[in-house]
């Protein structure tokens, strides 16, 4: 049985459920103390039970606002009050619902229910059976924590885990990012038997199978919630290997010690960048003390850039080689063949 919100990346990595840290029970625990937030305004005593990073983060996060559904001229504003909230789904691997009680703990639901394929909890959902329509909400703590926003196979196994579960025909999947208070909707709703759900289920099954195979890193990794615990991802760091360096005594052999520890350091900067740029996708932006400034993520639109082709064909010309200018020699320091 896989949850469902491991599904976007045990889709890549077939080890990500073999590490021990439950991530999903305090992501969980979270979720239910800010649902009781939206509901009443106030925090729950629970709040105190949360890792300090998780009420810390949560504090920040805005209620969900009125999620407003065109269809033709008719406008819907669903309320938060009005939507299924923290829904336990399942389905088998024919997608068939599978009722599960809510107050079966997820340790045993595998035990319990061998034949449950994927298995989660809905943040919100608005039934809306006029449409053949059920529209599928996750909050997260930012856009930028699911690398595939509403396409995520989370949000597609949500989709038609409700769909069986309501008996609906159709889905759409949406994010509310509560750093910034802001839906993110898909444009199109899928047909839960149609041609996409064909892949999406195709990629669910692969997702949800248990599979060998070593840790495999890859973008999927910066939504990856076990990331800060995978040994895929630990650097060692080299200490005191500068002293020598930085003493103007060094000798060749220290330099080139230095050489091997440099790139040490440059690999531990790298997945420190990373590692930052993973928790700030994934928990939202970081707030300097006086709370002016905030260290986060945005889009940018690409740079222009010349097609050189339809230049060159404007000219008339076969390419711009002719055209182009060579800036001065510069040094580079780097290993290469010592006969070259
Ligand atoms: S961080 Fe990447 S390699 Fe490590 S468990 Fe997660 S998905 Fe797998």
């Amino acid at each position: 049985m896989r949850r469902i919100s491991s599904l976007p990346t045990a889709e890549y990595c077939p080890k990500v459920d073999k590490i021990g840290l439950d991530v999903e029970r305090t992501q969980s625990a979270r979720s239910t103390v800010f649902h009781a937030y939206c509901d009443s305004g106030v925090w729950p005593a629970e709040l105190a039970n949360l890792p300090e990073a998780d009420r810390e983060e949560i504090q920040k996060w805005k209620v969900p606002m009125p999620f407003r559904y065109q269809h033709g001229d008719v406008t819907h504003m669903l309320q938060y009050k009005n939507a299924y909230r923290e829904w336990r789904v399942a389905v088998d691997s024919d997608f068939n619902k599978v009722e599960v009680p809510i107050d079966v703990p997820q340790g045993d639901i595998e035990r319990l229910y061998p034949q449950v394929m994927i298995c989660g909890h809905l943040d919100m959902a608005w039934l809306l059976p006029e449409y053949d329509l059920i529209i599928v909400c996750d909050i997260k703590s930012s856009i930028f924590a699911v690398k595939e926003g509403h396409r995520s196979l989370q949000l597609q196994g949500y989709g038609l885990a409700a769909c069986a579960a309501a008996g609906i025909g159709r889905y759409i999947t949406a994010i509310w990012d509560a750093s910034d208070g802001k839906y993110y909707v898909a444009k199109e709703a899928i047909e839960a038997d149609g041609f996409e759900a064909v892949d999406i289920r195709n990629r669910i099954r692969v997702a949800a199978g248990d599979r060998d195979g070593a840790f495999r890193t890859g973008t999927h990794c910066s939504g990856c919630w076990k990331r800060s615990q995978c040994p895929a991802h630990l650097v060692n760091v080299p200490e005191g290997e500068f002293k020598a360096v930085l003493s103007g005594q060094a000798t060749e052999a220290d330099i080139r010690k230095a050489l091997v520890a440099k790139r040490q350091i440059e690999d531990l900067k790298g997945a420190v960048d990373s590692a930052i740029k993973s928790w700030v996708e994934q928990h939202g932006p970081v707030r300097s003390e006086d709370g002016r400034k905030q260290y986060r993520c945005e889009l940018r639109t690409g740079k222009t850039k010349l097609d050189e082709k339809k230049v060159a064909s404007a000219l008339g010309v076969d390419n711009l080689e002719d055209y182009k200018t060579r800036g001065g020699e510069y040094p580079v320091f780097d290993w290469r063949n010592a006969d070259g």
